[in-house]
């Protein structure tokens, strides 16, 4: 669903992405880590068009991102993405937060994309916010509402980046557990994080990033236990 090759990226001379290569298949849970500045986040925002790449090719559910901007409006609607800072809009509600995309790009009647926003609210476990602002929420819960919005507008993909990091530890289960949950319903999600037992028991691979290359790719059990690059070893050893 995803197929990325040859990719690369520079911010003016600074050459960010070098020759990226990752294919994503339907249902596929891929786990992205690597330490800070290595390129992670700039990698899963060129996948839905946040940023642009300068070469190579992303194919993102058989289209191919280009600089046509119908087609980035349409890649946008079939993947969603969830920021480490939740990125929800302050001023209207947790219902009109996962609502607005639905009525404005999908053009879905209001009352249905109601109903729709409080199933997904009920999966997050949180249909009891739903009328509230995301200030009078806690960290884990409006990242909760960012995850529901998120899915209001039925994505075949989810990006997440860091949807843990900035959270205080008591709330990192309770986001942890609805992404867990996701991905036994079959998502396709493709996240940058440093939750290892997320990546044990979810992923099936791996990706270590540094520098800008993708160093290594392995399923979680070979890339925890033995994994071949002195990089990631290093890295390991230093998170784990
Ligand atoms: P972290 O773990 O800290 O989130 P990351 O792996 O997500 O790091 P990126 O945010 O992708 O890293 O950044 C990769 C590199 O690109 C960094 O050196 C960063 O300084 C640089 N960079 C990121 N955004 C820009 C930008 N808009 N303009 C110029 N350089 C940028
Ligand atoms: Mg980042």
């Amino acid at each position: 669903i995803i197929r990325v090759e040859g990719m690369h990226k520079w911010y003016g001379d600074f050459h960010v992405l070098k020759d990226l290569n990752l294919t994503v298949r339907h249902g596929e849970r891929i786990v992205i880590c690597g330490p800070s500045g290595s390129g992670k986040s700039t990698f899963i925002r060129c996948i839905n068009r946040l940023e642009e790449h300068q070469q190579g090719k992303i194919i993102v559910d058989d289209v191919e991102l280009t600089d046509d901007v119908r087609q980035i409006d349409s890649v946008r609607r079939e993947v969603g993405m969830v920021f480490q800072h939740f990125n929800l809009f302050p001023h209207l509600t947790v219902l009109e937060n996962c609502c607005l995309s639905p009525i404005w790009v999908r053009k879905t009647p209001r009352k249905e994309a109601e109903a729709t926003a409080m199933e997904y609210l009920e999966r997050v476990k949180i249909p009891d916010q739903a009328n509230k602002f995301p200030g009078q929420l806690s960290g884990g819960q409006q990242q909760r509402v960012a995850i529901a919005r998120a899915l209001c507008m039925k994505p075949k993909i989810m990006l997440f980046d860091e949807p843990t990091s900035a959270l205080d530890p008591e709330m990192i289960k309770e986001v942890l557990d609805v992404m867990i949950e996701l991905a036994g319903s079959g998502m396709t999600m493709l996240c940058v994080t440093h939750e290892m037992g997320f990546a044990k028991t979810v992923a099936d691979r791996v990706i270590f990033m540094d520098g800008g290359e993708i160093v290594e790719e392995a399923p979680p059990h070979d890339f925890f236990t033995n994994p071949q690059e002195p990089r990631t070893q290093k890295f390991l050893k230093q998170i784990l």
